[in-house]
């Protein structure tokens, strides 16, 4: 069986979607890089860098920037570093840092032994800060965080100069180093670069480059009090790696005249710094701000809550890697933001799992059927492909006997036009095993409730070891009732009913459209082979959908099986729908 951890690392050999590259999406970044190498730009260098802050788990947002940095790098015999983005000791937290680094495993990316923290170039930072002052580029300025706002203007209006701003070198160094030494309170003063208080682009102008937090920072202690701005940190820190390629997302296009000015000014090695959009999917918010308010205000179960867009929320859901990766590669990248519709994602990951999972038999609102003709003590075991997909996959063995179940959805008293499953003297085909025939319901008396249903089965009809020239039009999976294995199920559905959350209504926010119906639990049984599941297995349960072990779960309090995905395909219907062709997806709907 496939477990989550058989399926780590094993991305070089198994790669998915090689022959599905026929339409390599759009990605300027790559053609940006093949032209550098051939023009000999960095020595013909590739380095990228994932610079995640460790203030949150990792997103699907962040696995496309994962893939990029670290895809391009791969595929350019290039480098890609690691570097967490510590610079506020106030959000972060050891926990995000281990679980970035799980996640990007995970992923299947390495950054060998490329671990870096902007927290290592505090020491260069401040020498930097001190070249700057000294060269008159950089100043104290004693403005309180509200009056640095009102100085700076608008975009339609200039902003003002500090009257601190004419400081001379010597007072600024003394000044600055007082701020470090821990001579000021919070907010007292800032260290400012200058520049220009009426460029038009408002992060030009003057922009803060040090604050004073009295705080402890996870790595560096109390050593220091002062802390650099993302602004002055980012640019530098890349600088220092010696990164060729800078990519990042497009809100900060407007932040790259700062980052040049800045590498211009102390005169060291210049990346390039390259923006795409940002990925944002349907029914799902990506901000971590807003991540964090599901998981503190309890409407999740933690930031590995299945349904959580969160990588580690993703992995405990039962998707793999390679979805993930293939949907990166699909949705491409862009220089203007757009939404993508979470049914990629979804298909990507049928594609994946539709190879690699075994079938088996779930019934997930049980119902039982006394076969009234089949002898009490008798057991066959009947063969049982494990995954049509895959021959390679070999077969099992499933008992079967005078008690099963079948699902609830499987039978109709009274049934519609075009129903094709149980009804009252109809005939359907078990799969693997027998056509039966629904001869009685029996019902409580009471309530009217249906209780069981009592069939007879054809024994010329087994699959396989007799022609079937009866043909009947429905085939249910069922579950012998003496070897059923009790298991909770749990079905997850997206986390918000609306495609964009981020659109509501006055005096209301996201959590408005979160969906009360987002995970549903039952008490359902599945076939004994599964008795020695281990958490992570993915399968899928036939006509049901795809599901893994859930892997948070005490094993003694029995098995727990999450709802990966359904079978059905909505994207090859939106697919076919713009296309106007046939898609060649979701065609394993049936069985
Ligand atoms: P948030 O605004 O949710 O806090 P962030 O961009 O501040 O996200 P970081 O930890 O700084 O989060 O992100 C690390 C890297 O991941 C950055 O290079 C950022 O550009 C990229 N990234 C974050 N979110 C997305 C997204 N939705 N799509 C693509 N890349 C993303
Ligand atoms: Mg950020």
């Amino acid at each position: 069986m496939d477990s989550g951890k058989e399926s780590n690392g094993n991305r070089k050999t198994n790669s998915t979607g090689n022959e599905k590259k026929v339409n390599v999406p759009p990605n300027f970044i790559r053609n940006i890089i093949i032209e550098d190498r051939d023009a000999g730009k960095h020595g013909g260098r590739v380095h990228t860098r994932f610079p995640p802050e460790p203030n949150g788990y990792l997103h699907i947002g962040h696995a496309k920037s994962i893939c990029l940095n670290f895809g391009l790098s791969e595929e350019f015999s290039g480098k890609c570093n690691l570097r967490f983005d510590d610079t506020n000791p106030i959000k972060e937290e050891e926990e995000y840092i281990r679980s970035i680094q799980e996640d990007i495993r995970w992923l299947g990316f390495d950054w060998e032994d490329r671990l870096y923290y902007a927290s290592d170039y505090f020491g260069q930072l401040y020498e930097w800060a001190l070249r700057l002052i000294r060269d008159g580029k950089a100043y104290v300025d004693d403005l309180s965080a509200d009056e640095i706002r009102e100085y700076r203007g608008t975009l339609t209006e200039p902003g003002r100069e500090s009257p601190y701003r004419n400081r001379s070198v010597d007072e600024n160094l003394d000044m600055f180093r007082r701020m470090k030494a821990g001579e000021f309170k919070n907010g007292k003063r800032v260290l400012r670069a200058k520049i220009a208080m009426s460029s038009p682009n408002l992060n030009m102008r003057d922009p803060v480059m040090y604050r004073i937090l009295h705080a402890s920072h996870h790595r560096t202690g109390d050593e220091w009090c002062i802390y650099p701005m993302y602004d002055w940190a980012h640019g530098q820190s890349d600088s220092i790696e010696g990164i060729t390629h800078s990519i990042c997302t497009l809100e900060f296009e407007d932040h790259r005249p700062l980052y040049d000015w800045f590498i211009r000014n102390l005169g060291v090695h210049a990346p390039q710094q390259i923006e795409f959009a940002r990925l944002a999917l349907t029914n799902t918010v990506l901000s971590k701000r807003k991540l964090l308010r599901l998981v503190q205000e309890g409407k999740v179960d933690g930031w590995n809550d299945p349904r959580m867009p969160t990588i580690s929320g993703f992995r405990r859901r039962g998707y793999t890697p390679e979805a993930i990766r293939d949907f990166c590669e699909r949705i491409g990248v862009a220089k203007s933001n757009s939404v993508v519709d979470i049914s990629l994602l979804e298909h990507c990951l049928r594609e994946d799992l539709n190879r690699r999972s075994p079938r088996v038999m779930a019934v997930l609102r049980p119902l039982k059927v006394v076969l009234t003709n089949y002898p009490e003590d008798r057991i066959e075991y009947l063969d049982a492909q494990n995954n049509p997909e895959d021959p390679s996959a070999g077969t099992r063995e499933v008992p079967f006997s005078r008690e099963i179940y079948i699902e609830q959805y499987d039978f109709r008293e009274d049934p519609p036009g075009k129903y094709f499953r149980l009804a009252p003297g109809r005939e359907v085909r078990l799969k693997h095993a027998y056509i039966i025939k629904c001869e009685r319901v029996v019902k409580d008396e009471k309530s009217g409730e249906i209780k069981e249903l009592h069939c007879t089965y054809d024994p010329h009809t087994r699959s396989g070891s007799t022609p079937d020239d009866r043909k009947v039009k429905g085939t249910l999976h069922w579950v012998s009732v003496n070897h059923a294995i009790p298991a909770e199920v749990r079905l997850y559905d997206h986390l918000f009913t609306k495609a964009d959350p981020n659109d509501v209504g006055e005096g209301e926010d996201f959590l408005s459209s979160l969906n009360p119906n987002s995970l549903e639990i039952l008490n359902s049984v599945v076939e004994p082979s599964l008795q020695n599941a281990r958490p992570g297995d993915r399968l899928q349960f036939l006509r049901n959908g795809y599901f893994c072990v859930n892997a948070g779960s005490a094993l003694k309090k029995g098995l727990v099986f999450n709802r990966t995905v359904s079978l059905r395909d909505t994207w090859a219907k939106i697919e076919k729908k713009i296309s106007g062709q046939e898609s060649k997806s979701g065609s394993d709907e049936t069985v």
